[in-house]
């Protein structure tokens, strides 16, 4: 064949091809999931670029799936009348990931089977899980409005490299043939695969057709005839109605979008009728993605205008803090040729990210409320960029906060499960504030001498030891008409919370140790602002502290960290 050429999988396709054949062989029938989704976003897209260019339809703009299969040969073929594929863009995209962070991501695989299947699923495994089944992946494909000569085929055993070859192609698309491993050759089979298609793809919006079958009594087997028959609903899953759509259909649609091989971990589904028209889908993943602190990763969810898929990863549609979330948005307001510039200054986009911020907080809410286990496990993955939000969103800062959980001397345990309301439903009789300490470790607000007297006297400080508590809490001065004050500021009035016979201990005590005072401040000079005696220390003789409008030593160190 001429201009055929060899060529090695990126190092990383080669580790996840070893990685999944040996971790996925009890849930093989995924590969099909797979194929069918990359065929339905091959199909969103060429429709999405047929609006702007119309020749690339080839006068046939109906979008469809077909899956055909050969007992004899061990076949499955799976095509898509598509976008289709050029010679290098099926180079680039079955050769190599392009994801940001997959080497990071790679280089933390263990060898450890069971640890490394688990990392695979946060990672999603895509067109290479066609190995999971198969020997041989053979892929014919032309892109949407090149001539029928410039097809490419692409072919490989899942080894080390795969070839490419120039090829002819008469309807634009994919075709993926998968031949299978002798042990797999029970995927051949008309049953099992409407059973797999009806559980796995039932939400894709495109009809995804199988031939027809009738039973042939004397020969006691299924006849294929030649007619297409669709075996899905074929209706984009958000667009039906509530009650027609069962929680598994919810999360197969959720692992098609997101390309999460978890369950979600809770989801939220609305119509929202009124100025602005849309439909809002939105999950909450269990596991954050391998890229949540990227800054260069993907983020967003994907947007459709009146069911036409428009755009992967719009952003605009949701604050950042609140970035972990995946999902659809379909307006119905919206150009459908609109662009990632316009969506940021359209006042339709702003509506609807206002709407999906309130939806995404009313759902944590009603999570944190009637099923905790999950909300824990939520606040575990996502509490530190949730907590961005307290600065991010004003008009929403209220509720975030009451979303927040901590550590705290209640519990004596680094678990973050304090709400604020948990903290002021705790308070001493007189106590009007909510006290809190920041360090740079659990262990280090734990054992902060500032804590003594509160320990003393009962009173339940808060203990934050992550980067993002000393930003949040510059935004979060209150909470439910209590103000939130650091142990470590000086102007710490406890004085309320003393009884009687306490204040005149203290004051006959400042005046024993006036003479003292003096020499001390006489002696530190210019070093420190005053010096004060002062019923905060139980067992330390001195602390160090810091005016209530300065910043606190702990932000302090982490600005000159910074290099501020
Ligand atoms: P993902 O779907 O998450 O991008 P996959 O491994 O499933 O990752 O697919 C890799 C890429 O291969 C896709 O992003 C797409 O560019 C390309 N691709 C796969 N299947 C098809 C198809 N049927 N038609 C066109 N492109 C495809
Ligand atoms: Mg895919």
């Amino acid at each position: 064949q001429q201009n055929a050429e060899t060529l090695g999988f990126q190092t990383e396709v080669k580790q996840l091809l070893q990685l999944m054949i040996h971790s996925l062989y009890s849930n093989k029938e995924i590969f099909l999931r797979e194929l069918v989704s990359n065929a339905s976003d091959a199909c969103d897209k060429l429709r999405f670029e047929s609006i702007d260019n119309p020749d690339l339809l080839e006068g046939d703009g109906e979008m469809r799936i077909r899956v055909e299969y050969d007992k004899e040969q061990r076949t499955i073929t799976i095509s898509d009348n598509g976008i289709g594929m050029s010679r290098d863009e099926a180079v680039k995209n079955l050769g190599t990931i392009a994801r940001s962070g997959t080497k990071e991501f790679f280089s933390q695989l263990t060898g450890d089977k069971q640890k490394d299947a688990q990392l695979i699923g946060q990672f999603g495994v895509g067109f290479y899980s066609s190995f999971i089944v198969a020997e041989k992946v053979s892929v014919l494909s032309r892109r949407a409005g090149t001539p029928e000569t410039e097809g490419v085929l692409w072919e490989s055993e899942g080894q080390g490299d795969f070839r490419v070859a120039p090829a002819e192609k008469a309807d634009r698309g994919t075709a993926i043939t998968l031949y299978l491993r002798e042990e797999d050759a029970e995927f051949a089979d008309g049953w099992r695969l409407r059973a797999i298609l009806r559980r796995y793809s039932d939400h894709i919006s495109l009809p995804i057709q199988m031939r027809k079958e009738d039973w042939d009594a004397e020969k006691q087997e299924q006849i294929k005839s030649n007619e297409w028959e669709t075996v899905n609903q074929a209706n984009a899953l958000w667009t039906r109605a509530r009650n027609d759509i069962e929680d598994e259909q919810y999360i197969e649609f959720y692992k098609h979008i997101a390309h999460d091989f978890e369950d979600p971990l809770a989801w939220t589904h609305n119509r929202v009728e009124g100025r602005t028209e849309y439909t809002q889908l939105l999950y909450i993943p269990k596991r954050a993605p391998f890229d949540l602190w990227d800054r260069d990763a993907k983020r967003g969810v994907k947007l459709y205008v009146k069911r036409v898929f428009i755009m992967d990863d719009a952003e605009q549609l949701l604050p950042n803090y609140l970035r972990f979330v995946r999902g659809v948005i379909d307006s119905a307001d919206l150009p459908l040729n609109v662009s990632r510039e316009i969506l940021q200054e359209s006042r339709d986009v702003r509506a609807i990210r206002d709407g999906s911020a309130r939806r995404v907080l009313s759902l944590l809410e009603d999570l944190a409320e009637n099923e905790p286990d999950k909300y824990t496990q939520f606040w575990q993955t996502f509490g530190q960029v949730l907590k961005e939000g307290v600065g991010e969103d004003t008009s929403n800062k209220e509720r975030i906060a009451g979303l927040l959980r901590f550590a705290s001397t209640h519990n004596d345990s680094s678990v973050q499960d304090v709400s604020l309301s948990d903290y002021i439903g705790r308070m001493k009789e007189g106590q009007d504030k909510i006290y809190y300490v920041t360090a740079d470790s659990y262990a280090a607000a734990k054992h902060s001498p500032h804590l003594e007297v509160f320990r003393k006297k009962g009173i339940e400080v808060l203990l934050l030891s992550e980067r993002v508590d000393e930003w949040m809490l510059s935004f979060l001065t209150e909470f439910d008409g209590k103000t939130l004050v650091s142990v470590a500021k000086g102007g710490l009035d406890l004085a309320e919370l003393a009884d009687e016979e306490e204040k005149q201990k203290q004051e006959k005590v400042a005046e024993e140790f006036k003479p003292l005072v003096e020499r001390l401040e006489k002696t530190l000079g210019e070093k420190v602002k005053s010096v004060r005696v002062t019923g905060r220390l139980v067992d330390s003789p001195a602390c160090v502290v810091v005016d209530e409008h300065e910043m606190s030593p702990h932000l302090l160190r982490m600005l000159q960290a910074a290099g501020q």
